[in-house]
């Protein structure tokens, strides 16, 4: 018997009937995230769990024949971490949808992890309470994901990202065992903090199977305010500004090709002639949200917005937000893509953004810039015409100068999607020697036999 039949057959003993796919049409749809620009692998079955021990019962074989594991949430992510590898099992925890516990006098949720990110809000919010982290992904991606690339989204310039929410995780280990690790309380400093180590880790370290999640009270309904910007760097300049002077509960950018990009794509009567929109929101309440809003209004105007309102109407703050949202979906549609990630500190979004228009004149390729402007994080989203090779060969180059150029304004290589595929190469870049000695320290440690998501998240070594 081959080493993946001896896996396969363990699966199926431990998973229900149906539960263990092998149906190549079924596996394709598994094998792939959103990414592009990300080697796909074929998996020799796709596994869907519905408990840790069936998690276990897959990882004891595929650790004791050496199989690779590529665990899997719902296929959301932007740097090919969830894409099959040759060979591999891929452990897609989609099944695993209960919520446990919400705790609502200690504010915490325990949650399975292929229960989605709006999911988990939807339930909590019952309660009267919020988990924080939103992804613009929210409505198609997993905690166990969210987790597991330590998401980003919009709130996060007030409340931090995943990891800022994770108390404590279950987490099955590559030879199958069973930890539960972090706490319950506000505070506790017990031994090192494992969970924020698998935080962000991309599924090389174990499979999380359950995530203790802090909340918070729902917080009010938001001020909006909007700015219109004839250049770009005047909003990144606007950005700087407001964050020296309030804590938004929401600050986004998005550039001309972006704002017309999502108007073709669903016409809403954005502003298609700015150069650049910021969007702001306070979630302090009542007059102190709208003096908040105004405090930034009035920092876009000093920057050199040629427009600036706080938006008076809930529906439509709604709108921009969801056109905030559709930038992805939007700019795909516009020719074959390729998304950047970086972060920067938030001094030099404006010389970032200059350079990002440079780089896109310089091998003649469309770049729309978009994302978390108060974090910094941008997402330059570099469109060629569809199935022209030479145009996709500059995006390439110019991805790379992109990330070169994040590196060189003191930023980094990816600031939520994650390393996946997409990024081994830039994280070499920007780690130094001892740095990456010891994430193969710690990968060894965790992963002896090195079956857990391989080649995926680490640099090369
Ligand atoms: C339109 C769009 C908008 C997006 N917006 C944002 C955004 O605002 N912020 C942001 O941060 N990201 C965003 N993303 C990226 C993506 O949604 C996130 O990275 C998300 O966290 C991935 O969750 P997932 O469940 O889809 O994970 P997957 O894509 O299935 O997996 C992601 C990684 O986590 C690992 N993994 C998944 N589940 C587990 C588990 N239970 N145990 C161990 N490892 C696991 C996988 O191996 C892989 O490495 C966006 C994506 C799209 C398509």
């Amino acid at each position: 018997m081959t080493p993946e039949d001896a896996v396969l057959r363990a699966a199926e003993a431990a998973l229900a009937d149906g539960d263990v796919v092998t149906d190549p049409d079924i596996m394709a749809t598994y094998s792939v995230d959103r990414s592009t620009g990300s080697a796909v692998g074929e998996p020799f079955a796709v596994a869907f769990p519905r408990t840790t021990a069936q998690v276990s019962a897959i990882l004891v074989a595929a650790h004791e024949h050496r199989v690779p594991v590529v665990p899997r949430g719902a296929g959301s992510g932007l740097s090919g971490g969830a894409n099959a590898i040759d060979g591999s099992i891929v452990v897609c925890v989609e099944r695993m949808r209960d919520v446990h516990t919400v705790d609502v006098g200690n504010g915490f949720v325990e949650t399975e992890p292929g229960v989605l990110n709006q999911e988990l809000r939807d339930t909590v919010a019952k309660h009267g309470l919020w988990y924080a982290p939103d992804p613009a992904s929210k409505d198609f991606c997993s905690i166990g994901g969210n987790v597991n690339t330590n998401a980003g989204g919009l709130c996060c310039v007030k409340y931090g990202v995943t990891r800022e929410a994770v108390l404590g995780l279950e987490v099955v280990l590559a030879d199958g065992r069973v930890t539960r690790i972090g706490r319950r309380t506000v505070k506790g400093v017990a031994g090192y903090d494992i969970s924020a180590l698998i935080v962000g880790s991309e599924g090389t370290l174990g499979i999380v199977t359950m995530a203790r999640l802090r909340l918070r009270p729902l917080p009010p309904p938001p001020t909006t305010a909007v700015a219109v910007f004839a250049d770009v760097a005047s909003a990144g300049k606007a950005v700087e500004a407001i964050m020296t002077i309030v804590t938004p509960s929401l600050l986004e950018l998005m550039d001309r090709t972006t704002l017309r990009a999502v108007e073709a794509f669903k016409p809403m009567g954005l502003d298609t002639d700015a150069a650049a929109l910021l969007l702001a929101q306070s979630d302090l309440p009542g007059k102190a949200g709208e003096h908040e809003a105004d405090l930034m209004l009035e920092a876009c105007l000093r920057a050199g917005a040629t427009e600036a309102h706080r938006s008076e109407d809930a529906e439509q703050a709604d709108l921009l937000l969801g056109a905030r949202r559709l930038a992805i979906p939007a700019l795909e549609t516009m020719g074959d893509w390729l998304l950047d990630d970086i972060s920067i500190p938030r001094q030099h979004l404006a010389s970032a953004v200059a350079a990002i228009e440079r780089i896109a004149e310089k091998h003649a390729v469309v770049i729309g810039t978009f994302g978390h402007a108060g974090d910094g994080n941008l997402h330059p989203t570099i469109v060629t015409p569809r199935g022209d090779t030479d145009a996709a060969a500059r995006g390439l180059l110019a991805f790379h100068e992109i990330i070169d150029m994040a590196l060189a304004h003191d930023g980094t290589v990816t600031g939520e999607h994650g390393v996946g595929l997409l990024k081994r190469d830039a994280l070499g870049q920007e780690l130094d020697t001892s740095a990456i000695y010891l994430h193969r320290r710690i990968k060894d440690a965790f992963d002896p036999h090195g079956i857990l998501n391989p080649g995926k998240a680490l640099p090369h070594w």
